[in-house]
């Protein structure tokens, strides 16, 4: 059976994600993404109603049309997580194939919202849940299955993908880190992966953006202890406090809300997608909030919320919200320009548990959101936050848990995929026998 590996999108850069794995005849498409920095794709933005030939043109999602060239049939569409750079493409690209798609439970419910939310193009692919474990396998043929194992990231129920072949398994782990001590859900299935490395690996497909941080990734107990540390030193004061993270992280958003309640002020989210994330979690159970605390989505509540605030004292809440990239119209930015019935006072609290994410545009944004809170006033914290993608030697340890034959950095500009090369190299492998870097629109045959 001829395997081959067709790097769609994803390989230049970090976002739009997409690989399709051909075995023989039958296809495996692995992610369909979103690249977050070439649309505003941030919590208000508006992609439902673009063509996917347009979005292809703006490098905004993968160019899929690299597969009409490949000879075989797409069998099924598997997405490890439900970040947009993996599944925000899926209601542009997904109806040109005739396959499902395969989620965990979470990233399921996300991808039926993204799906729901398309205005451009009916989407009528069947979403199926498979839950991490071995004990859940999906049959996707007579000849190939699909096994998630249990790891963690900036959002709960991650996975990594082993899809079963005649050859081997091939491993596709985007996106990852090993937490040990995660605050939410499971720690990462080691010996699942020690056995399936045992079992034989042809390829290990996996991303790249910290692999040239050296040593490991702090868990997310240590962000914890960070957000912590700075709430508890104001917990007698009477101004404002607010910490803006990434919607999606619902185990930060937790933890937030769990410090809030500590400190005796009532955490309350504010924000569109601050809401959808975390009352689809709560919904399905994998999450429980602290009693008392509150979401409010459209714009109308978050200003009814505020003036409560206002009335009631501002230092009776924390507010969790959006806007920690500077996104237009997402609550911190328009609490620093003044555009909420909340007013910000000179004292009040500003915490980031969120980095930037680095391109021109978020900086940016972001610089002007802090001046215009800084000119208020306000006293800023940045940087109360723990990366979700591992470093260097959780990256060696995965290389050596699954020992595969073949390894192909993705996720990643040239500097991660090259520094993942660098890496594969000090372990045994060499460019182009066993290592592979390949671009946007490549091939690889696996011999
Ligand atoms: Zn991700």
């Amino acid at each position: 059976m001829k395997v081959e590996v067709i790097a769609v999108g994803g390989y230049n850069e970090v976002g739009r994600n997409m690989t399709a794995v051909r075995c023989g005849k039958e296809i495996v498409i692995f992610d369909m993404g979103l690249r977050l920095d070439q649309i505003m794709i941030h919590e208000d933005a508006e992609v439902e109603n673009l063509h996917s030939l347009d979005l292809i043109e703006m490098k905004a999602i993968p160019d899929d049309t690299i597969m009409n060239t490949v000879e075989g049939t797409v069998k099924a569409i598997v997405c490890t997580h439900g970040h947009l750079d993996h599944i925000g493409a899926i209601p542009k690209l997904a109806h040109r194939y005739d396959a499902p798609i395969i989620a965990t439970p979470y990233t399921a419910a996300l991808i039926r919202q993204q799906i729901e939310g398309e205005k451009r193009f009916v989407v009528n692919n069947p979403v199926f849940e498979l839950p991490a474990g071995k004990k859940y396998r999906y049959e996707i043929s007579q000849h190939l299955s699909l096994e998630f194992i249990i790891v963690q990231h900036s959002i709960i129920d991650a996975a990594m993908a082993v899809l079963h072949t005649p050859r081997g398994a091939i491993v596709y782990a985007l996106d990852f880190k090993l937490d040990r001590t995660p605050v939410l859900g499971d720690p990462p299935n080691i010996a699942r992966m020690r056995e399936v490395g045992k079992e034989g690996v042809l390829a290990l497909i996996t991303e790249s953006v910290n692999v040239n941080m050296p040593g490991r990734c702090p868990s997310e107990r240590i962000a914890q202890r960070l957000v912590r540390d700075v709430m508890t030193c104001y917990e007698d004061e009477k101004s404002a406090m607010f910490v803006g993270t990434f919607a999606s992280n619902i185990a930060r958003v937790k933890m937030i809300a769990e410090c809030a309640h500590e400190i005796g002020r009532k955490p309350v989210l504010l924000g569109r997608s601050m809401e959808r994330y975390s009352s689809t979690a709560e919904q399905m159970k994998l999450v429980g909030f602290p009693r008392g605390m509150t979401m409010r989505g459209n714009r109308r509540t978050v200003d009814k919320m505020f003036r409560t605030i206002m009335k009631e004292g501002r230092d009776k809440y924390v507010p969790i919200v959006t806007g920690s990239q500077g996104e237009p119209g997402a609550i911190l930015t328009r609490l620093a320009s003044g555009q909420t019935p909340f007013k910000i006072e000179k004292g009040d609290k500003i915490l980031y548990s969120a980095k930037v994410i680095p391109n021109p545009m978020n900086y940016g944004q972001r610089h002007t959101q802090e001046v215009l809170l800084r000119m208020k006033g306000a006293r800023i914290f940045t940087d109360l936050h723990v990366s979700g993608h591992a470093y260097r030697e959780e990256h060696y340890e995965v290389l050596h848990l699954f020992n595969p034959q073949h390894v192909i950095p993705a996720h990643g500009d040239i500097d991660m995929t090259g520094g993942y090369l660098k890496l594969a190299e000090s372990c045994g492998y060499t460019l182009n026998n066993d290592a592979h870097i390949l671009r946007n629109g490549q091939r690889l045959l696996i011999n």
